[in-house]
């Protein structure tokens, strides 16, 4: 499997131009776009989450063209948005039901099972009961990959996702990244080095909408 960007470029209604020209291969694994506040990074993450248009370019997920054909994206993507923002008066449980009954499964006995597994593999089975507006930040972007995977997604978006975790939360979020990323696409968002050069296969840098190196951490960051 593999997202290809052939020359996407998007100016905003402001003249702001987020994106000039951006081509970029990611493969299989955890891909790391690594860029200062104001790169564009969002502005990327959420033209290929179909919630924004590019002017100028196309995205392929294999064959299938993001751009174009968005509700079949939909079905196999998964969004981790940079404003997480969570129901405070429910619970993980109940929210992750009502969103598998959103994607379409409509079997209570199967929506059970996925969500039951989702909190495992998350961490949060103990907390499953408690209101989501109690759980810690860490807590939050767990639940959050946990709503990302809701639908076995193919790709999954995740956008400055360990901005506010303390070190151990932070730790925590990686592992279950690494976990995730062995089958699938997982694109990080980041401003952090380390949460590129730690976790992922491949990365690019950006800055100012234009992509500056692409390659695996350890031949990038030789380049810098
Ligand atoms: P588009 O060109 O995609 O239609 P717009 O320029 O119309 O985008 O802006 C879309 C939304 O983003 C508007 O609600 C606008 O207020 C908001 N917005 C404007 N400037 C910024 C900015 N610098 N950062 C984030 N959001 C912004
Ligand atoms: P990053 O995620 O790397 O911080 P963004 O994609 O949010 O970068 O922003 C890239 C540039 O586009 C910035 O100059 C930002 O202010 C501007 N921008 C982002 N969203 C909008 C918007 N909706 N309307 C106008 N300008 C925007």
């Amino acid at each position: 499997m593999a997202l290809t960007i052939t020359n996407l470029s998007k100016t905003y209604a402001n003249g702001v131009q987020a994106l000039k020209n951006v081509s970029l291969d990611i493969p299989t694994g955890m891909f790391g776009l690594l860029g200062p506040n104001g790169a564009g990074k969002s502005s990327l993450m959420r033209t290929i989450a179909t919630l924004q248009d590019a002017d100028t370019g196309s995205i392929m997920l294999d064959d299938l063209d993001v751009l174009q054909d968005k509700d079949a994206v939909r079905r196999v993507l998964g969004y981790l948005p940079q404003e997480f923002g969570v129901y405070p008066r429910v619970t993980a449980e109940e929210l992750l039901d009502h969103l598998a009954v959103l994607k379409g499964i409509a079997n209570k006995k199967e929506r059970k099972e996925i969500v039951e597994a989702l909190l495992q593999q998350t961490n949060l089975w103990n907390a499953r009961k408690k209101n989501l507006g109690g759980y810690s930040g860490g807590m939050k972007q767990r639940f959050g990959i946990a709503q990302a995977l809701l639908g076995n997604p193919k790709l999954i978006i995740v956008d400055e996702p360990t901005a506010g975790l303390d070190p151990a939360e932070r730790n925590r979020f990686h592992n279950l990244l690494s976990e995730i990323g062995e089958h699938i696409i997982i694109i990080l968002s980041t401003h952090i080095v380390s949460d590129v050069t730690d976790l992922c296969r491949n990365m690019a840098i950006i800055s100012q909408g234009q992509v500056r190196l692409t390659g695996d951490p350890l031949s990038v960051m030789e380049q810098l």
